[in-house]
């Protein structure tokens, strides 16, 4: 079964982050009673003109950029017709032939999948099906999604959930969808075929509807057995569209795959073409936040590992923090090590970039140890007060006077004259242990580093 090349192609529907329709004003808003919130337009009632949502617009400019997409100045909408009942108007507003955007490409795990379009579409109402009845909620219709199409470059169902994470992660960050599956606002529709010959494709089936990374694993992966075993037995593998059960994780082929003329597409009366201005797409492009993986080279390139680097830039919180207590402090090592020790194991705690940056500033020019640093740092999470309030409130100013650290280096020999007397005929583990009991004695106020050096000059005599 290995000899086959498997060659897969995704399509992604996602929802934009909008608050209104794409064609009218009813609210987006999730699990609302059914058809409450439906106008004349998203119900598709004769004689109703569609106004085109400009955030929707701006939305799908983003995604189109964060995908390396060219931006086209012009796009047309269509009709795409169909009847279904979950579609009253008998036809879908989408963008056929002149999409908003083509020819993208993102990197996923080290190869390229090119992204061939982008375009806006408005949902179709949902079908309930009961035991002896289908109910329709219009709440949906109208809704603003945008279709993402790659070329066929994905070659694993691995890939394929790579591709899809590497998706999601780009329309969160870039605040185009909250793109959570579980609510629909991602869905998505992979095409897959095999073939045993050197750059010929076999037959490709497409897979409707899957809302998990789960189902899309174990959808494919069944269909790509499917279509194996197919030819094995020396059939020929049918052009169709597949079915997918989460019951039996198994695929099964439904009603043989429309071609495009069966929708009969033509240009929408309704909606003059988009028309796109230079300096809009340019204001949106600079808005544009970082993504992640940019974001992590830039952390690398400041001296973080690799590892660390991946961990801040991959939440959106604590890469914020880091930017912006970076921007007081020039410290991109110390601040990323405060965020992975200690910012992490409190859940990301809502703290200021310029109490973090004065924790910092306190550890490394020696007023605050670090054992004390990090009590400073639980501390502050806990009462919400500033670091220095802290500091000055339980007296946790580091000890870095010799003399003074004498007197309690002294004490502490006293204690232990017996590990001093092994301590002083050249028995150096024992440093470790006195510098631990002296910052016993300061409750971690003392500076190691200067308890150390005093220590070896007791070792030496
Ligand atoms: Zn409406």
């Amino acid at each position: 079964m290995n000899d086959y090349k498997v060659t897969i192609g995704i399509e992604v529907h996602a929802q934009l982050k909008t608050t209104t329709k794409l064609f009218c004003g009813c609210p987006t808003s999730f699990g609302e009673a059914p058809n409450t919130n439906v106008c004349p337009i998203c119900l598709g009632l004769p004689g109703v003109l569609p106004s085109l949502n400009k955030k929707a617009v701006e939305l799908a400019i983003r995604a189109a950029l964060a995908l390396n997409c060219e931006i086209h100045k012009k796009s047309i909408f269509a009709r795409k017709n169909y009847f279904y009942p979950d579609l009253p108007k008998g036809y879908q507003i989408t963008q056929y032939k002149s999409p908003l955007a083509t020819s993208g490409k993102i990197l996923v795990e080290g190869k390229e999948v090119r992204i061939k379009r982008v375009h806006l579409e408005e949902e179709s109402a949902k079908l309930i099906h009961e035991k002896d009845k289908s109910l329709i909620d219009y709440n949906r219709a109208g809704i603003p999604l945008i279709e993402i199409v790659t070329e066929p470059d994905i070659d694993s169902p691995e890939m394929a959930l790579a591709y899809l994470k590497k998706l999601q992660k780009i329309l969160e960050f870039t605040q185009v969808s909250d793109a959570i599956m579980a609510k629909g606002e991602l869905r998505c529709e992979p095409n897959v075929s095999v073939s045993k010959e050197e750059g010929k494709l076999g037959t490709r089936t497409e897979i409707k509807n899957l809302n998990s990374f789960r189902a899309v694993g174990r959808a494919l992966r069944s269909e790509v057995k499917r279509q194996i075993e197919i030819l094995e037995r020396g059939g020929i593998v049918e052009q169709a569209t597949i079915h997918y059960s989460e019951k039996t994780g198994k695929t099964r082929i439904g009603r043989a795959k429309e071609e495009a003329s069966d929708y009969r597409y033509f240009p929408e009366p309704d909606l003059p073409p988009l028309v796109l201005e230079e300096e809009w797409i340019e204001e949106i492009r600079k808005s544009l936040e970082e993504l992640p993986e940019e974001r992590m080279e830039r952390y690398k390139n400041l001296g973080v590992s690799e590892e660390e680097a991946k961990i801040i830039s991959g939440s959106k919180k604590a890469s914020k923090l880091f930017e912006e207590t970076l921007r007081i402090l020039n410290e991109p090592l110390e601040i990323s090590r405060w965020l992975i020790r200690e910012y992490r194991n409190f859940q990301e705690p809502d703290i200021s970039a310029e109490n973090l940056a004065n924790i910092i500033k306190m550890v490394l020019s020696g007023k605050l140890s670090r054992i004390n640093g990090s009590l400073v740092f639980k501390l502050m999470v806990e009462t919400g007060k500033s670091p220095i309030e802290i500091v000055e409130e339980r007296n946790l100013i580091q000890i870095s006077d010799p003399e003074a650290l004498k007197k309690v280096i002294e004490e502490v020999f006293k204690e232990q004259p017996k590990e001093f007397e092994r301590f002083k005929k050249g028995e150096k583990k024992l440093l470790g242990f006195f510098v631990g009991e002296v910052m016993k004695k300061t409750k971690g106020r003392a500076d190691p580093k200067e308890v150390s050096r005093i220590l070896s000059e007791y070792e030496k005599n």
